[in-house]
């Protein structure tokens, strides 16, 4: 028998190996796992070169629970190792300063194992003593047993052991008892080992017998070694794929589509992405990719491997290439991670668009279900958004799907204004907005359904990348301009008359809660609509951005504003000026008439620089009196307006086409319009 001591610089590192990487301490299982899977390919690749000439026998590997000696066995039938094996790659643990590094990285524990070939060490986590006993392949090789109890001397001795391969057994300390559970291994080799590409046993598979489970003599294999992912994709079929979906997503629709990724330079990837049926924001959850490294689960953390906005697909990723340490810090500086990640983007966009090309139907289809994404991915990404710009679909109020392309064709002719910009109609909400939607149509143009989640700033983003090019909601203006063709109509009212009808319908606004009104008087015709109720496109889109924002900015408690458009031509509206200017045309006229004199005393005292106080003095009485006579004027038309129910009345079949007469306006409407009928 040997003993010796393991040669690191450090005096003790096991204590420092089971303190600062306890948080993680499940994946020394997969460490080990992952050696015996190792030292099994090994062996079929030595046979297969004929430089081992013996029976291979069953290639597995075996997990196995002892809860009466309180032992966990994994045993392979792999190369097996010698002592002299041992001593090189068991007791030489390849690196100097381990204390240093660990205090250094003890955040990372994934970092410092697998990349540091402490692999083997991380046993020592979860145990008080580990044993090996091994076989190797070697002809003629001594079968030996390696014994260490934590710290940094072992034994090792001669042993009988008929088969070939190495177990490695674990003496689970007190802390770690849930490792004796079988179920909870079972769990943890579900996680890690899931893929392996060599059969990995843990027990006897169960059957439901008298009430109960019971084991059967067929060992469970925990994995399926040859995961879709690493076959040809010319050899499998649709249904290959949903089955793989459905058995890394239990419970999950169909999804939409798939991307079978496969290079080999400049790294190596392998992977399967799933497009996921999105219903809500429940749905849109991160960390369903899964990484891989030679079918060795690593994480679900994908960040930085794949594009943000992809972080809602899912599937798996498998590369040799990503390092076992896959910190996110370290993720996010690797230039190879990088280079991942721009590739699996390009892949997705030129899967998209191929869809778009191929099977134009089947991808209008499954459009509404990924346009979030792609417009998340336009707004995220620079690169993808130019390649998504090709296939990018917009929909119309009656269905119809446009390439950006096609659309601009299509609406250039009839909605491009008089500074040649052209201008896409939208609604945010086709029912609400109906009649704004119908008027646009009825002047002939096309009105875009934009109420996703991300319009909003998808439209700006559109708007940036072509400056002849305008998003209007339907509602933003009266219908003859929303697209100005040419230069406003003027009313050909005089200021009295102005001021007057102007007055009336300011008296009659109504109160509503968070909202503006402004009055404003347009020549829109005999057969528009008496007045009609607009919200600014720019001011509304500046709220509804403040809102999205977090923190909710001044902007997101402003009220609403909106123009009450009053048309000047409407018969109506014309009648109730006629009534309304001969019984107060001459006073208001009066009125005006010293307003007008008043300012211009106050804009000679305001334009003169070096005016005396005195002067200064009675510019400021001036000036309060006109604020009395504007008063007095508004005073007098608005007790004209408050006899005169058809203002109101007006007034409020704008409010109800938009949608904004409710509660006791609503009734007061309909009981005025009883008593007018
Ligand atoms: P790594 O696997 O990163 O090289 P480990 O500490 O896990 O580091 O293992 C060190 C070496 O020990 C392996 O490279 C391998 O040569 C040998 N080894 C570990 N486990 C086994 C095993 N079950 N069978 C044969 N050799 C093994």
């Amino acid at each position: 028998m040997t003993s010796g001591k393991i040669g690191v610089t450090t005096e003790n590192i096991f204590p420092v190996i089971k303190k600062f990487l306890y948080s993680d301490n499940e994946i020394f299982l997969r460490e080990l796992v992952s050696n015996a899977v190792d030292a099994t390919r090994k062996i079929s690749t030595l046979s297969s070169f004929g430089e081992f000439k013996g029976e291979l026998g069953t290639l597995n590997v075996k997990v196995s629970v002892d809860k009466e000696a309180r032992t966990l066995t994994i045993s392979d039938h792999g190369i097996g190792m010698d002592a002299d094996d041992i001593n090189k790659y068991i007791n030489q643990i390849a690196f100097s300063g381990a204390e240093e590094f660990l205090e250094k990285y003890k955040d990372t524990a994934n970092s410092i194992i697998g990349h540091f070939g402490l692999g083997f060490y991380s046993a020592f986590m979860v145990s008080k003593k580990v044993v090996i006993r091994s076989l190797s392949y070697k002809e003629g090789a001594q079968a030996v047993e390696w014994t260490c109890d934590g710290s940094p001397e072992y034994e090792m001795k001669p042993i009988e052991k008929a088969e070939r391969g190495t177990d490695v057994i674990l003496y689970i300390d007190d802390e770690s008892k849930e490792y004796l559970d079988e179920d909870r291994i079972l769990g943890l080799l579900k996680k890690y080992c899931r893929f392996l590409p060599v059969p990995v046993v843990c027990g006897k598979k169960k059957e439901w017998k008298d009430g109960k489970y019971v084991d059967t003599d067929e060992d469970n294999v925990v994995n399926a070694t040859e995961p879709l992912w690493t076959r040809k994709p010319s050899e499998l079929t649709d249904e290959d794929y949903l089955k793989f979906y459905h058995e890394l997503m239990p419970g999950k629709e169909d999804p939409l589509f798939w991307i079978h990724l496969n290079v080999d330079y400049p790294f190596t990837l392998t992977g399967v992405l799933y497009f996921p049926k999105i219903k809500s924001n429940i749905d849109l959850q991160r960390n369903r990719i899964q990484l891989y490294c030679n079918q060795v689960y690593v994480t679900d953390q994908v960040e930085g491997v794949v594009p943000e906005f992809m972080t809602i697909m899912e599937g798996v990723i498998d590369s040799p290439d990503i390092p076992l340490n896959v910190s996110r810090s370290y993720l996010q500086s690797d230039r190879q991670v990088k280079q991942i990640s721009s590739y699996i983007s390009k892949k997705v966009a030129e899967k998209l668009d191929k869809l778009f090309k191929n099977d134009r139907a089947e991808f209008e289809k499954k459009w509404d279900d990924i346009r979030i994404f792609i417009e998340y991915g336009m707004l995220t990404d620079e690169k993808f958004c130019e390649s998504a710009r090709k296939f990018y679909l917009l929909k119309d109020v009656k269905g119809d799907y446009f390439s950006l392309e096609d659309y601009n064709k299509l609406v250039a002719p009839s909605q491009t204004d008089k500074d040649s910009t052209v201008i896409y109609l939208y609604t945010t909400d086709p029912v609400a907005q109906y009649s704004y939607i119908k008027q646009a149509e009825d002047k002939g143009y096309d009105v875009l359904l934009m109420d996703g989640q991300l319009d909003e700033h998808f439209m700006s983003l559109l708007e940036s990348k072509n400056e002849k090019l305008r998003f209007v909601r339907v509602d933003s203006d009266i219908p003859e301009r929303l697209i100005v063709k040419e230069d406003a109509s003027k009313t050909n009212l005089s200021a009295v008359q102005s001021d007057i009808l102007q007055g009336a319908f300011s008296a009659q606004l109504p109160e509503v809660k968070d909202a503006n009104f402004i009055v404003a008087l347009e020549s829109l015709g005999e057969n528009g609509a008496p007045a009609v109720i607009v919200q600014n496109e720019f001011m509304r889109r500046m709220k509804k951005m403040a809102e999205q924002q977090s923190g909710m900015g001044f902007m997101g408690v402003m009220p609403d504003n909106y123009n009450l458009v009053v048309n000047t031509d409407q018969p109506a509206v014309k009648k109730i000026l006629e009534t309304a200017s001969s019984s107060l045309d001459s006073e208001v006229s009066k009125i005006l008439s010293e307003i007008t004199a008043l300012n211009e005393e106050v804009a000679k005292v305001r334009g003169d620089k070096d005016a005396d106080e005195a002067a200064k003095k009675s510019a400021e009485e001036n000036e309060k009196k006109v604020a009395d006579l504007r008063k007095k004027q508004e005073e007098l038309i608005g007790s004209y307006a408050a006899g005169t129910p058809l203002i109101r009345q007006i007034i409020d079949l704008a409010l109800l086409q938009a949608g904004l007469l409710q509660g006791k306006e609503l009734s007061d409407f309909i009981s005025r319009s009883i008593t007018l009928l």
